[in-house]
């Protein structure tokens, strides 16, 4: 193939439906640029093809223009100028791109015709999309077309299958009840084409429930529907043996859960609905409602694997970055700045004095090494400093910063290197650590900072006036809320849930101020949540978050140091004690990372946290 032949052929040209099936009949992968009549093929990135081409120069890769005014298949492109590229595999579409972008496109080209390979050579499972942006016509018109789905994988339907949209809302789900749920719903005999995990913004609940607007109960709603992750399910019925809307709508009842329980008790809302409008679960009420929920929920094109966003931010990751003891003394701001002139996000931090046996198992695979003893000892001399660091590539990007872990060849070989600059006297092993892959990160994230439950309370001083705030602050800041509830504590309630105060001379006034009024409980979800509520909080006294933490919620929202908003466990211990003194359940949580307890670690920092050595806690809260 010379050079010359490749020129001449780089785009096969389709101006109108035959010469269309032709291309979706080639084999392999066809990179199609749709554009319309009277603007014509995007010329700018003809070069970046014919280099593509000329690189790869493989025979199973193929470029298309298509005239989409004349293409009927294509209709609904017709009018868009934005410049679009389709990329097919077998005939069908595995990808969607918009606008000139070439690194991008060159990306998606290479990797999707990896995907094709590994269909055609290897007998791999094609994953279809749709092109959601067009998705809801498709959907309304042909009565079901291509589902797919933000999560596992994409799932192609029959264009006649029907199909409902369902949800298993915060209030079961928050219960631990969604397992229980969606095995009910497959022995009933649905099927689930696509499913996924969401948790909807106080906004986005409104729009969902737009239509109920205006019927009394709809604030409750749109709270309820909020107030934690929903499950989201696409279900429809295996050989359409009958209408997937309707037999959803049998199967979970009348939406007044009391009414579900008189006449429909076997149904899910009768079994798994509190009150209304805790009613457990939702379905479509038809199948253009379904289409436009289905259309509400992947919204964007590029949510769908495999298209745009999917190509751009598949390698936004995270990894374990650890500061040693020497270092996160003398070199910390210097290093972090480093982090984060390097485009890091710090996502999470704290400052953590392992034990011998900590140490121990979070380099279990090193204990063989030689120099195993002096890592050890690096390690345990005094608290670390752990963080999460996000960006693109994050695991490798770190890694070249930090350049050889042998701090005489990384001084020799590249002096610019962090662990060359910021190697500490007396200390032999080099003071910087991350993690060697994405498994390992993640791995290692969870040992420093596992999942946790805690208590969080709105005070009564607060729960008027900043609610909303503080619930959006929660989100905002990547919090799960598995719980909340509003309610007037009784006396007895509050002298046990502030016990460990009760010989403090503010202890009347605090029992008394905390019945004043409803509070708002929650249980709290998050990595390391213990310590990153109450760093969100702030300190017990206004005036002092006021000065030393300025964006906490306490230095924003409190009045004094009795009314001061928001309550927090202080220790993973305590958290467990007042969710079931609270909610009269134990954390749902079970924390594997048990094994590697950091608890110790934890009411130590507690204990500096409480007391006059705030800044001890590394997390300002930002
Ligand atoms: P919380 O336990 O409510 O999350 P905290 O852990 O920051 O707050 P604690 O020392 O446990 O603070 O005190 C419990 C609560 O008692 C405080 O949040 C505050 O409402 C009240 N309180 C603490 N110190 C005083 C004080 N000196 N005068 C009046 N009230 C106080
Ligand atoms: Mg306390």
């Amino acid at each position: 193939m010379t050079a010359k032949r490749k020129e001449t052929i780089l785009q096969v040209s389709a101006t109108n439906q035959e010469q269309w099936e032709e291309v979706l009949a080639t084999k392999g992968l066809t990179v199609v640029d749709v554009y319309q009549h009277w603007c014509g093929p995007c010329r700018a990135v003809i070069s970046l093809l014919r280099k593509i081409n000329n690189e790869l120069g493989d025979d199973l890769l193929h470029f298309a223009t298509a005239e989409a005014d004349g293409i009927d298949a294509l209709r609904k492109y017709r009018g868009k100028c934005e410049p679009t590229f389709l990329f097919y595999g077998g005939g069908q579409l595995v990808g969607v791109l918009r606008g000139a972008d070439a690194p991008l496109l060159q990306r998606m080209i290479v990797d999707q015709l990896a995907k094709e390979k590994l269909v055609l050579e290897h007998g791999g499972q094609r994953k279809v999309v749709v092109d959601n942006e067009l998705a809801l016509d498709e959907i309304v018109e042909q009565g079901g077309h291509q589902l797919s789905e933000g999560g596992d994988g994409i799932i192609a339907v029959p264009a006649s299958k029907s199909y409902t949209v369902a949800v298993i809302k915060p209030d079961a789900v928050a219960r631990g009840e969604a397992d229980e749920i969606i095995t009910k719903i497959q022995d009933a005999g649905f099927e689930i084409l696509a499913r996924g995990e969401r948790t909807l913004t106080e906004a986005q609940a409104r729009e969902f429930y737009q239509r109920k607007a205006t019927e009394d109960g709809f604030e409750d709603l749109v709270q309820s529907m909020s107030s934690g992750p929903s499950h989201i399910l696409v279900l429809s019925k295996p050989d359409n043996s009958s209408d997937a809307v309707e037999a959803w709508l049998r199967f979970i009842g009348p939406a007044d859960v009391d009414e579900a329980r008189r006449r429909k008790p076997e149904s899910l809302r009768a079994q798994y609905g509190t009150r209304t409008p805790f009613n457990a679960v939702h379905g479509s009420e038809d199948a253009n409602q379904a289409g436009r929920e289905l259309a509400f929920f992947f919204p964007d094109p590029r949510s769908v694997p495999g298209t745009a966003r999917d190509a751009e931010e598949e390698r936004v990751e995270r990894t374990l970055a650890l500061i040693r003891p020497l270092a996160a003394r003398e070199d910390r701001e210097e290093i972090l700045t480093h982090i984060k002139k390097s485009g890091f996000q710090l996502s999470l931090q704290r400052e953590v004095t392992l034990t011998e046996e900590q140490a121990r198992e979070f380099y279990k695979h090193r204990v063989e090494d030689d120099d195993f003893p002096a890592l050890l000892q690096s390690m345990t001399r005094g608290p670390v400093l752990a963080l999460v660091l996000t960006r693109e590539d994050a695991v490798r990007h770190w890694k070249n910063m930090l350049g050889p872990s042998d701090l005489r060849r990384a001084k020799e070989e590249d002096p610019e290197c962090l662990r060359a600059r910021f190697s500490a006297e007396g200390d032999p092993v080099n003071q910087l650590h991350g993690s060697q892959s994405p498994e390992e990160a993640s791995g290692e994230i969870s040992f420093f900072f596992p999942v946790q439950q805690t208590l969080a309370v709105i005070k009564p001083d607060a729960v008027d006036q900043h609610k909303d705030k503080i619930l959006q602050e929660i989100r905002d800041r990547g919090f799960s809320i598995r719980r909340l509830e509003e309610k007037l504590l009784s006396r007895e309630t509050a002298e046990g849930f502030y016990k460990e105060h009760r010989k403090q001379p503010f202890f009347s006034q605090l029992v008394e101020f905390m019945c004043s009024g409803p509070s708002v409980v929650m249980i709290l979800e998050k990595e390391n949540a213990v310590e990153e509520w109450r760093a969100t909080m702030g300190p017990t006294d206004p005036d002092r978050a006021k000065a030393e933490f300025p964006d906490s919620l306490r230095a924003r929202l409190a009045l004094d140091v009795l009314r001061n908003s928001v309550h927090g466990s202080s220790s993973r211990k305590r958290a467990q004690e007042e969710i079931q003194s609270i909610f009269g359940e134990p954390t749902g949580i079970t924390e594997t990372s048990d094994e590697h307890s950091n608890e110790a670690t934890l009411d130590e920092q507690k204990q500096q946290y409480e007391g006059d050595t705030h800044e001890s806690n590394p997390h300002s809260p930002a």
